[in-house]
């Protein structure tokens, strides 16, 4: 939906604490209700109250979908079942027989995706490595290009910036994956991009207790042929989830804050281990990925550990760790994954909100009990 103007300039963190208050002038809730209501009944033939059917639009998921926009600085903000189904809904809009750039180092998920729009012949894929090899890619038949930065799992930045100069340039749209910075670290739109997505189930809901994904675009033209798209095909967020996400976003940027801090003191002790060969992250956020001196360590290092839970996923209170050559990233074939660098000995780490102290302890003793 589009972005309410804020009456005021308030900074985000109070914007987060405060979304959905004083928006229900009848009862004064300052919690956003649940609207279960599928459908709206009409004043009288040819009016509407504004809501017709939950599809089209739905008041609970117009809080989160405002927000939304507001914090990415976009003009329409959409919120989608699963953070795949944000990603098909971008890819809706382009022509069949487009050619799209992508970075190679992608969410497996996005991988499996593609690679099956392009077994269907609808979309052609051309995978990029280096940030100047973006603009060679370009040809008269790319839509887009869509990139993921931070990387995963190998966490890698490239510059927003340049390649908007290059998508610009050229007329196709820029689609930016934020879900590992959020738009408390990065908004993609004032960097240049049109398009902004993110898997909600990650940061922005934030407890491991939700599946949802989340759309903003720069112009109003194309979040209103992205909202026509999301009514047809129906992949709308659940007014319960749309509320558990408003729920999760309220405590966002104190959330980051501790996911930040934790992901830095973890990799400085990462970096004085004998049992790590590489630690890879960009500075910033609370995800990091490490190599392990020798790769047949795995399987007993990760039963080792009490504290951090094995489980794919990301951006929640818990601490995560994950292997993606198993798990996240399965789907990407073995030659490819190892020719750009994630080789068997990555584990990516999500840090939680716990005590760093108590997350470093944890990783110091499942190292030293390896037999
Ligand atoms: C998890 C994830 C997705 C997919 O989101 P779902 O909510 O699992 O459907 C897309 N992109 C990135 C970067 C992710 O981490």
């Amino acid at each position: 939906m589009e972005k309410k103007a804020q009456s005021e300039k308030i900074q985000t963190d109070t914007f987060l604490a405060q979304i959905g208050n004083h928006q229900n002038p009848v009862t004064g809730s300052i919690n956003t209700p649940i609207y279960f209501s599928t459908t709206y009944e009409h004043p009288t033939l040819g009016e509407s109250t504004g809501y017709d059917y939950t599809r089209t639009k739905n008041p609970t998921r117009e809080v989160v979908e405002s927000a939304l926009a507001v914090l990415e600085n976009g003009a329409v903000g959409l919120a989608t079942s699963s953070g795949m189904s944000a990603v098909q809904l971008v890819f809706s809009q382009f022509p069949v027989g487009s050619q799209i750039v992508a970075s190679r180092d992608l969410y497996g998920g996005s991988y499996r995706y593609f690679k099956e729009l392009e077994k269907q012949g609808i979309y052609q894929f051309v995978y990029v490595d280096d940030e100047a090899d973006f603009e060679r890619a370009i040809t008269n038949k790319t839509a887009a290009v869509f990139i993921e930065t931070p990387t995963n799992p190998l966490m890698s930045e490239v510059s927003i910036e340049k390649i908007a100069i290059f998508t610009k340039r050229h007329n196709v749209q820029l689609i930016v994956d934020n879900t590992f910075y959020t738009p408390l670290i990065q908004r993609p739109l004032e960097l240049g991009a049109d398009i902004v997505l993110h898997s909600a189930t990650k940061y922005l809901g934030g407890h491991n207790d939700l599946l949802a994904g989340v759309v903003i675009t720069r112009s109003k033209e194309v979040g209103e042929r992205l909202a026509y798209n999301l009514n047809t095909t129906g992949a709308v967020l659940s007014p319960f989830d749309s509320w558990l996400l408003i729920r999760g976003m309220k405590t966002l940027s104190l959330r980051m804050e501790r996911h930040e801090k934790n992901a830095q003191a973890v990799v400085s002790y990462l970096k004085t281990s004998p049992y790590v060969k590489d630690v890879m992250y960009p500075g910033r956020g609370g995800m990091l990925s490490f190599k392990i001196k020798d790769q047949k360590m795995i399987k007993e290092f990760l039963r080792n550990l009490s504290i951090f839970t094995f489980a794919e996923s990301l951006g929640g209170v818990e601490s995560l760790i994950t292997y993606p050559t198993t798990q996240t990233h399965a789907d990407i074939p073995k030659e490819l994954r190892e020719s750009y660098g994630l080789t068997p000995d990555v584990l990516r780490i999500s840090t939680g909100i716990e005590a760093g102290a108590d997350l470093i302890a944890d990783l110091k003793q499942a190292f030293e009990s390896l037999k």
